[in-house]
């Protein structure tokens, strides 16, 4: 690992000041990614700064929802009353990303930045563009069964990893940030990016900016939700396709819905066709498999993942009918 210089910042305003400095700043949360990505030599920044000290922890009632401190443990999260009564799709995406250990560690701001799970990108030998753009893209051609079939470009298939990130932008959560020109609100579906030409940007962020927390309105989905993941192993390992949903019920007949993918493309992947359809109709396997049949809608394997084409439909299914309790 380089040498590298370690800070410590209580308030927001001093993080985002020493990260805007330069671009060999970065900020430190839990550290479960970026340490490893350190120790790997695909990340080398001079200078470290800690921002686990600022209090950006709380987790509290608003008056249209609820708002997560960036700071917040995810193990803290999935287990917060107002978490589990009102928004169970976040605390089982929560518990079902990587494993008790590093749930203490991990932060909601960490979760929502950290890298693809590529193993080219994790190779310095090999070539990548996002982490050495022009280098070329390994995974095209090569060992891709992790990877996208939605939204790719020439430039990358890699998929963005978090569990949390499908909850999040299946229930419309807005990401509040600090930066050197001030504070924003980011809607959760716009903060990660397609990888188009520039697949080294993973979201929206600008330099310098802090995540601060995160912002959930409240909804009526509580009741019929489900978060589905499937992968090689029961636990600690990365999403080979998910699923979150959440079903607002009259009877048998679907309300609202919100549906959102994970595993199948660089951002938080939402199905807000597959969501219109649904709306108004019964819950009965044949409109789930209708609905599945138009989110695969553009869908395209790149050979060791073309598994996932069929896989991806059969979870939608499966979420949805586990969600509306018809299994
Ligand atoms: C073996 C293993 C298995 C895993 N399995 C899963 C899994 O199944 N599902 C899943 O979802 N995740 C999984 N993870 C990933 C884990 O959830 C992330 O590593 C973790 O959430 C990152 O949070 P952190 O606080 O440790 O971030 P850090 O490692 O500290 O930081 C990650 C990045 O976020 C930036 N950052 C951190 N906080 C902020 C902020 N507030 N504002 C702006 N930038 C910020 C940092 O600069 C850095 O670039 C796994 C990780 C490991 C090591
Ligand atoms: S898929 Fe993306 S992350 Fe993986 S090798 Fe290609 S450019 Fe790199």
């Amino acid at each position: 690992m380089n040498q590298f210089q370690y800070m410590r910042v209580t308030n927001p305003k001093a993080a985002v000041a020493a990260v805007s400095k330069d671009n060999t700043t970065m900020f430190l949360a839990g550290g479960t990614n970026l340490i490893d990505l350190m120790k790997r030599g695909v990340e080398a920044p001079e200078k470290l700064v800690d921002i686990t000290r600022i209090p950006l922890n709380t987790i509290e009632k608003t008056a249209t929802g609820l708002r997560i401190g960036a700071l917040a443990k995810n193990t803290a999260v999935a287990e917060h009353e107002l978490v589990v009564k009102n928004f169970p799709l976040l605390s089982m995406a929560l518990n079902a990303g990587a494993s008790p250990q590093l749930r203490n560690m991990a932060t909601i701001g960490g979760n929502m930045m950290q890298r693809t799970r590529c193993s080219y990108f994790y190779d310095t030998a090999l070539p990548c563009n996002k982490r050495e753009p022009g280098s070329g893209c390994g995974a095209i051609g090569g060992y891709n069964r992790m990877h996208a079939i939605f939204g790719t470009s020439t430039k990358c298939i890699a998929v963005h990893p978090s569990d949390m990130c499908i909850a999040l932008v299946a229930l419309d959560a807005t990401v509040n940030v600090s930066g050197p020109k001030g504070d924003r609100r980011i809607p959760f579906a716009d903060f990660h990016r397609l990888p188009g030409d520039t697949p080294q940007k993973d979201n929206m962020l600008q330099p310098g900016e802090l995540i601060m927390s995160v912002d959930l309105p409240m909804n009526g989905f509580a009741g019929n939700s489900h978060y589905l993941k499937v992968r090689d192993r029961a636990s600690y390992a990365f999403a080979l396709v998910s699923v979150g949903v959440g079903l607002k019920m009259s009877g048998n007949t679907i309300q609202d819905v919100r549906l959102a993918m994970g595993g199948v493309a660089h951002k938080p992947w939402r199905l807000t066709e597959a969501e219109k359809f649904l709306k108004g109709k019964p819950a009965t396997e044949a409109t789930f498999k209708q609905a599945a049949e138009l989110a695969m809608k553009g869908a395209k394997g790149h050979g060791e993942n073309d598994f996932k084409l069929t896989m991806a439909p059969n979870s939608i299914v499966e979420a949805l009918k586990t969600a509306a309790k018809t299994a």
